[in-house]
């Protein structure tokens, strides 16, 4: 298999960052285009970016010029960690000119043919793909996205209680880091010593995206899991990683041992094919009575695995714990490259021939791949 080219969406950004910094030594799958808005496009990525990584940027990645939204791009498919204000359109013109897309925004997440993925959780959803296709038209192109950050920590850790035990509902209590809010984000005066209780959209998000993650592919459509979700968001002052506070109801009773048995033993389709941004260990879970903590354990499995700790009995539900995910690693860029390594393996994304604008065509940047 020869390597996949990827063109970044909204490279400029906290996420696209987060893509280009992690694809610097991907097996699979090397940069060879961006893109950004007006404001950036012509420039060169070292000149537009402000970067808030403290490794460098990619020397060859420096280089590349950003380009518009409107232009035929050098690359096999998408990331996009595009504004979701422009996000929905620009990733469908991609898909209908033919480039697959894995997204980080929220634009088509909900739509019905479109997979919500989470490779451990949801790999069949991405027979979703068909019927996008024949639906709209699409002949190479596609759209799947990846979950909001706090539902796919959420999604995860729910996943293997459902499927052991079986939930009928869930209450989440959210405390979600600063760079959840892209960058420069919020302002350091409303973040500093304080706590804001709202997130805009943030609620509806994470009552709805769980559903239709853990739901139940019926031919060419998703059932949603039957539980109800009340989600509270709050904006707090850390840098990276969501916590979250989860009471669950559940179909019978069971240990906190129970539930801690059935999350650390949790393994999906990933780990199986040993995809490259996959973690031994999806979750983690700690003993320690103080854990997790978002200093210490949104590294966990290099970002990509959900940390769960303080599983106890709850007083007014049956179960609750605490979880803590890397918002901009598994709840974005890691997640988005976890998605596109499945579909890769899958054969949904191949190498395609395109005319891309000579700056920045890229024959320089095709390595054989060392993985299969
Ligand atoms: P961000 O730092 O604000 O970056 C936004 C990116 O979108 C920038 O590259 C920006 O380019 C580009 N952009 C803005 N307006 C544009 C336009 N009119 N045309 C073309 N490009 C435009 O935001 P972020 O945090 O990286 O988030 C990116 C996406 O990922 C969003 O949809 C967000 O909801 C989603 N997401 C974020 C997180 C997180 O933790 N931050 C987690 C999950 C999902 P310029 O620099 O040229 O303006």
């Amino acid at each position: 298999m020869n390597s996949l080219r990827v063109g970044v969406l909204g490279a400029t950004g906290i996420v696209g960052q987060q893509i280009i910094h992690r694809l610097r030594a991907h097996p699979w799958f090397r940069v060879t285009a961006l893109a950004a808005s007006e404001r950036s496009a012509g420039k060169r990525y070292t000149d537009a970016a402000p970067w808030r990584i403290a490794e460098p940027i990619p020397k060859e990645i420096g280089a590349l010029q950003i380009q518009t939204l409107n232009e035929e791009m050098d690359c096999d498919f998408v990331l996009s960690a595009l504004d979701c204000s422009v996000a929905g359109d620009a990733e469908e013109n991609f898909a209908r000119r033919g480039t697959p897309v894995i997204s980080n925004s929220s634009s088509h997440r909900m739509e019905p043919d479109v997979p919500l993925l989470i490779p451990e959780v949801n790999p069949d959803h991405i027979a979703l793909v068909d019927a996008q296709r024949a639906r709209r038209g699409f002949k190479s192109g596609f759209i799947v996205t990846n979950p909001n950050c706090s539902a796919t920590g959420l999604a995860l850790a729910l996943k293997p209680i459902d499927d052991a035990i079986g939930i009928e509902a869930v209450s989440v209590v959210t405390m979600q880091a600063l760079s959840g809010a892209g960058y420069p984000g919020v302002s350091s005066l409303d973040a500093a010593d304080n706590v804001i209780p709202y997130i805009a959209a943030e609620e509806d998000k994470l009552e709805t995206e769980p559903r239709k993650i853990l739901g139940k592919l019926h031919g060419e459509l998703i059932e949603p899991a039957g539980f109800r979700i009340s989600a509270q968001c709050h904006r707090v002052p850390v840098s990276d990683g969501h916590l979250e506070a989860v009471s669950l109801k559940l179909r019978s009773k069971v240990s906190p041992e129970d539930v801690t048995e059935a999350l650390r033993e949790f393994r999906g389709e990933p780990q199986r094919l040993g995809l490259p941004s996959a973690p031994a260990n999806p979750i983690e879970v700690r003993e320690e009575r103080d854990r997790p903590q978002p200093r210490l354990d949104r590294d966990a499995g290099g970002g990509m695995a959900v940390v769960v700790g303080r599983i106890r009995r709850c007083l007014v539900f049956d179960i609750r714990f605490v979880l803590l995910s890397h918002n901009l690693v598994r709840g974005a860029a890691g997640g988005a490259i976890l998605n596109a390594e499945l579909l890769a393996h899958a054969g949904y994304i191949v190498p395609r021939t395109v005319a891309a604008p000579s700056h920045n065509r890229a024959e320089n940047f095709r390595p054989t791949l060392t993985h299969s």
